[in-house]
């Protein structure tokens, strides 16, 4: 399956306030703002106390100029891509990996905790284990070595 994923990004405006328009509401508290400046996102205006992070509670006006939103939430960037990013593409399985997961890599590849194991015979490798690439398969020592005896590229004694 494909998985598309798009960063759901929007731009903070910070507006000042027209003494003559009538005042806004708020989406954040429902009141109105009466304030010199107010931000808007999201297609709505918000106090600048009131548009926060969803989750470290930083005020979002203060922080840079975008907000990022996932599942109604309204998150600042830190948070967005420790919670939503990805780290790329699991090379064993080729599902995205999440940013906060724990991975292994090698080479230029990521994967899985669980899908980094020998790809033929499943054995799992512990820190300290040799395993090998070999055409962008992992194997263990056993694998390998057998591979490279049925192609006839057995290490030679020399
Ligand atoms: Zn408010
Ligand atoms: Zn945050
Ligand atoms: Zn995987
Ligand atoms: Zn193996």
């Amino acid at each position: 399956m494909m998985i598309c994923y798009k960063d759901d990004a929007t731009c903070i405006q910070m507006l000042s306030v027209q003494p003559d328009t009538k005042p806004k509401g708020c989406a954040g508290c429902n009141r109105k703002i009466k304030d010199r400046y107010l931000l808007k996102a999201l297609d709505k205006y918000w106090h600048e106390d009131c548009l926060k992070c969803a989750c470290c509670d930083c005020r979002l006006g203060e922080v840079g100029s975008t907000l990022y939103t996932k599942a109604n939430l309204i998150l600042c960037r830190r948070d967005y891509l420790r919670l939503f990013g990805v780290t790329g593409n699991c090379a064993a399985c080729s599902k995205l990996i999440p940013a906060f997961e724990m991975v292994m890599r090698a080479k230029d590849n990521v994967y899985h905790l669980d899908c980094f194991a020998c790809q033929l015979c499943n054995q799992r490798f512990c820190v300290g284990d040799k395993f090998f690439l070999k055409n962008n398969m992992i194997l263990c020592q056993t694998d390998y070595e057998e591979g490279l005896m049925k192609e006839g590229y057995a290490p030679q004694v020399r």
